[in-house]
């Protein structure tokens, strides 16, 4: 089963980014070309009865599988980035972690207004980072479609934070 080859395959790193995480490092799907089949397949297959245009990444993990998700449904790529690393005119959207905040911006042309958009990142933790993503997409006018991640950590109760999107949330493991 899916889950069971990701729980095998994602490696606990302990204390990163700082001591008392256990960080999921995905990196090692990332050497499995088979197991990244299998997961963009798993994925196109959960989210078959979702209707959306485009599916917008999370910086940095969720352009791997976000993009090569987009490529599979020949759908376009949206990257939401950290400030500062988009080079044409952006919208900005903050929001606060655990000590200080964010900002995560996407060009102001990256979609038309009424698209809609599938949210991707590797990972679900508190949702903080999905909740100022849909934020920063309705600001332009998008519509959420839904979202997708390889892992909900459930116990962090990202999913709270979406719950208007209950229906629509996949997540390949947990
Ligand atoms: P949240 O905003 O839901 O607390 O955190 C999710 C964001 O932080 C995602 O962009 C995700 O990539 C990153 N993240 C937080 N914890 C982990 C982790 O243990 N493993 C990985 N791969 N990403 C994490």
């Amino acid at each position: 089963m899916i889950e069971q080859q990701i729980k095998e395959t994602v490696r606990d790193v302990m204390d990163f980014p700082k001591p008392g995480i256990v960080f999921k490092d995905i990196t090692p799907i990332l050497k499995n070309q088979e197991l990244c089949t299998q997961i963009i397949d798993a994925f196109v297959e959960r989210l078959s009865g979702l209707e959306f245009d485009a599916i917008a990444g999370i910086e940095s993990r969720g352009f791997l599988f976000g993009l090569m998700l987009a490529n599979r449904l020949n759908k376009p790529f949206i990257p939401i980035r950290k400030a500062g690393k988009l080079p044409y005119k952006t919208v900005k959207q903050s929001y606060n972690l655990e000590y200080g905040s964010a900002t995560i911006e996407m060009h102001e042309d990256a979609f038309e207004p009424g698209t809609k958009i599938l949210i991707h990142d590797d990972l679900l933790a508190t949702g903080g980072t999905v909740e100022a993503t849909s934020l920063l997409i309705q600001k332009m006018k998008g519509e959420i479609a839904g979202f997708s991640f390889i892992i909900s950590l459930d116990f962090l109760k990202g999913k709270d934070l979406i719950k208007p999107y209950a229906d629509k949330v996949v997540a390949l493991a947990e």
